[in-house]
């Protein structure tokens, strides 16, 4: 071994899902089926490309009063990145110190196990229990700070805002990140309860409800106080990590208030139709409120069912990993995506009974 080696820092990095090139039936990565808000499309026609001789906006200015008012809350309680997976990175970075662990459910967003460790951050990840959901009083007791998502991935399963409120009244003295990257084909958002709480964070995303993952763009919202920690460590790491066509984009797609909710309601029919003909295939899953069901089949093994389908040009997730290794991650496509797979995997059930 080189004598450099022992300072380099090794990760085990996150592996993000397949993005084929060609036109497949993609259903393994939770994106939105349908285009953005037409609006961006027009932004983007308008974009005067002179500019990109400049830097953007290091405040993403613009982006962030337009979330603040969609919100109601004030520019001050927003802060954006470079998607969701930036904004959680910065939350670790900055949030995450003590000597004490940190608390996530042993299945959730793998990612946050990654950051744990890139940041040497020590962590604990409590069971979820037989039927998936997160135990509550197993983060009442002493750690570094919590973070789950909610609904919870790749469960799908969504918990009440009463819930949120209980883990974070156990948990005062430490900082508590909700990250909502499907809040919005589920319930409540924890965004009410950041007056009430000091130490929440709530995360979200333009990748799922908003049809903008290519853009990259998620932000935090809590109080001025938090939000300063993380745009002073933002700013300690890179100015501009928003480049301007994501700027404006963004501000277009939350604009467009109809258009987001028609999309989501159509995701939303689209995942309970899906989940009846699953059913009738023999399927079980938790009740997703997510843009993704999580199913699991006693005759077929989620591998070989992975594979078949693959081969079809059919993309599912297969995470593996003890606890779900007989389940597919299946993301809501348009009807008729959905229509092909259960399709398909009639189809192949008739073949192999
Ligand atoms: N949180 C959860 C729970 C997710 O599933 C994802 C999507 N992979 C993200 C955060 C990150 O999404 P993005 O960076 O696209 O905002």
């Amino acid at each position: 071994m080189k004598a450099f080696e022992k300072n380099i820092r090794k990760v085990e990095p996150y592996v993000p899902g397949e993005q084929p090139q060609r036109k497949v039936i993609k259903l393994n990565t939770n994106e939105n089926p349908y285009p953005p808000a037409p609006g961006v499309s027009k932004a983007l026609q308008g974009m005067d490309v002179d500019r990109f001789r400049l830097y953007p906006d290091p405040t993403a200015g613009d982006l962030v009063h337009t979330l603040a008012e969609y919100y109601g809350v004030d520019d001050s309680q927003v802060f954006v990145g470079v998607g969701s997976d930036d904004v959680l990175a910065m939350c670790f970075l900055t949030f995450f110190n003590s000597d004490k662990p940190i608390l996530f459910p042993d299945i959730t967003y793998s990612f946050y196990k990654v950051w744990a460790e890139l940041y040497r951050i020590p962590y604990e990840c409590p069971a979820v229990d037989e039927s998936f959901h997160i135990v509550k009083e197993d983060y009442y007791k002493e750690n570094g700070g919590i973070i789950f998502p909610n609904p919870n991935a790749p469960t799908s399963i969504y918990e009440n805002l009463d819930f949120i409120e209980d883990i974070l009244k156990h948990n005062q003295d430490v900082i508590v990140i909700v990250d909502e990257a499907y809040i919005d084909f589920a319930g409540k958002s924890a965004i009410e309860l950041i007056d009430k709480y000091d130490n929440l964070i709530v995360v979200q995303t333009f990748s799922k409800a908003r049809s903008m993952a290519g853009m990259r763009i998620g932000y935090a919202i809590s109080n001025p106080t938090l939000i300063k920690y993380l745009n002073d460590a933002k700013y300690s790491f890179n100015s501009y990590t928003m480049n301007m066509t994501s700027l404006v984009c963004g501000v277009e797609a939350v604009k467009d208030k109809a258009y987001f909710e028609e999309t989501v309601e159509k995701i939303k029919d689209t995942r309970e139709w899906t989940k009846k003909e699953l059913t009738k295939l023999g399927f079980t899953y938790p009740d997703s409120q997510s843009n993704f069901i999580f199913a699991t089949h006693e005759k077929y093994a989620a591998q070989d069912l992975f594979e078949a389908l693959r081969e079809a040009d059919i993309y599912v997730r297969f995470l593996g990993g003890e606890r779900i290794k007989n389940y597919l991650r299946i993301s809501i496509g348009t009807m008729e995506e959905m229509e092909q797979l259960i399709a398909f995997l009639t189809e192949y059930m008739k073949k192999h009974e």
